[in-house]
């Protein structure tokens, strides 16, 4: 009998979704190359991007685990098992997630990363590109073009089976489907953005109960915290744009925190509040959805690419794991047979991807505003912050 060709695939983003991605294809037999922009972030000393740590929940578990990798994420992470709100008036309030044992994981973004492209680079068939910055492709063709960065002005041209477009909420796959027809798109930038802050150990401890999702609630604006394995705290603020800018000096700044976050002044020192304030500017929260996520047999888009999210759900990065799992259940269903694949892949995920982005655009209310509510707390919900 002849034997069948191998198919390789090209994934353009070697994020948490690209890399998991590569993991997944090459288990199903795929030549894969993964082609990402940045330099290796194994050999980096400071990575700069979103968010420091990333709650994982169970939708995101079940796709490490099929990868064999559930174990050795979770050895790393630190459980939060409720929310604890801090009141203005400094009372603590912890609400479960759900039965006494149930929780969701705080893990470090970059170690993920590390893991999941380690993970990837061990697998049979896979070479990882880094510096390869996706400038141009022919989708109908599975062409792509990559600029390499590191000096001269060098492009790559590649021809691959299938692309796998991870390449983020700001997408360049995603930017060729666009100009197809019938492609639908939509995107919305919310008014807030959002900050990061640290709380570092005090005295080598945790400055705050270690084993929760800690949140500021202040209706306008809010600010969470997720442990880290180092003992410190990343504390995100959200707060719209014009709020941020009104606050023009370190004093400025500090009064604010006194008179709305008064407890979190001192866990994060006056000199460090005013110093990092000013260190970087407020990032944006862009929410993205479209359809369909592929383009004949050729490429198709998963994780930020396809539905990029407002954060106060905790569920992009869950929710781009899951797209990786139920791809490769649909292959496994279709016989990797791309031509069914893929379409079946846009007519099954998209309803579940639009809904979760709707989620997470309702609880960026809640979060904010409907956990001080008696209703709220009558509630019982797992999956998210
Ligand atoms: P990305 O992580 O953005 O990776 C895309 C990769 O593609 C990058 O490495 C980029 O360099 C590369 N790339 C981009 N363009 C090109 C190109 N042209 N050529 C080659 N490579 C390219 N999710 C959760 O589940 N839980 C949370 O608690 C959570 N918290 C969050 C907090 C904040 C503040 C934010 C902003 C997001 C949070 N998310 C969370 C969402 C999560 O960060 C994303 O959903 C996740 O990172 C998506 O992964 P991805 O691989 O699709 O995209």
């Amino acid at each position: 009998m002849e034997k069948q060709k191998q198919k390789s695939a090209a994934v353009v983003g070697g994020g948490l979704v690209g890399a998991m991605n590569t993991c997944y294809l090459s288990s199903r037999g795929f030549k894969v190359d993964l082609y990402e922009a940045r330099p290796d972030i194994r050999t980096m000393e400071i990575v700069r991007g979103r968010s420091i740590n990333l709650a994982l929940s169970y939708r995101g578990r079940q796709a490490l685990k099929k990868v064999g990798l559930e174990d050795q994420v979770v050895q790393d992470g630190i459980p939060m098992y409720a929310r604890m709100i801090h009141d203005l008036n400094g009372t603590l309030r912890p609400i479960p997630y759900g039965k006494s044992d149930q929780y969701i994981m705080s893990v470090d973004r970059r170690k993920l990363n590390e893991t999941l492209l380690t993970a990837a680079e061990e697998r049979p068939d896979v070479t990882l590109h880094f510096q390869h910055k996706l400038v141009s492709c022919d989708l109908e063709k599975g062409k792509l073009t990559f600029k390499m960065n590191g000096g001269e002005d060098v492009h790559v041209e590649v021809t691959t089976d299938l692309i796998m477009g991870n390449d983020g909420a700001y997408s360049a796959i995603r930017k060729h489907m666009v100009k197809r027809p019938r492609f639908n798109y939509s995107q919305e930038y919310i008014p807030h953005g959002y900050m990061e802050l640290t709380v570092p150990p005090h005295n080598g401890e945790f400055a705050m109960a270690i084993n929760y999702l800690h949140i500021w609630p202040r209706n306008e604006y809010m600010m969470i915290a997720l442990p880290n394995q180092d003992k410190s705290f990343t504390l995100t603020l959200f707060m719209p744009f014009d709020m941020f800018e009104q606050l023009k000096t370190g004093d400025d700044v500090v009064k604010f925190f006194m008179e709305k976050f008064p407890d979190s002044v001192p866990l994060i020192g006056e000199e460090s509040l005013k110093e990092t304030y000013f260190r970087l500017p407020p990032l944006p929260l862009v929410s993205v959805k479209c359809f369909p996520y592929h383009v004949s047999d050729k490429a198709v888009i998963m994780g930020d690419a396809a539905h990029a999210m407002v954060p106060f759900y905790g569920q992009g990065m869950n929710c781009g794991f899951e797209d990786c799992l139920v791809f490769d259940e649909i292959m496994e269903k279709l016989d990797s047979d791309l031509s069914k694949v893929l379409p079946e892949y846009s007519m099954y995920r998209s309803p579940d991807a639009h809904a979760i982005n709707d989620l997470a655009m309702y609880n960026y209310i809640e979060m904010r505003k409907s956990v001080n509510s008696r209703w709220f707390l009558m509630r019982k919900k797992v999956d998210a912050f």
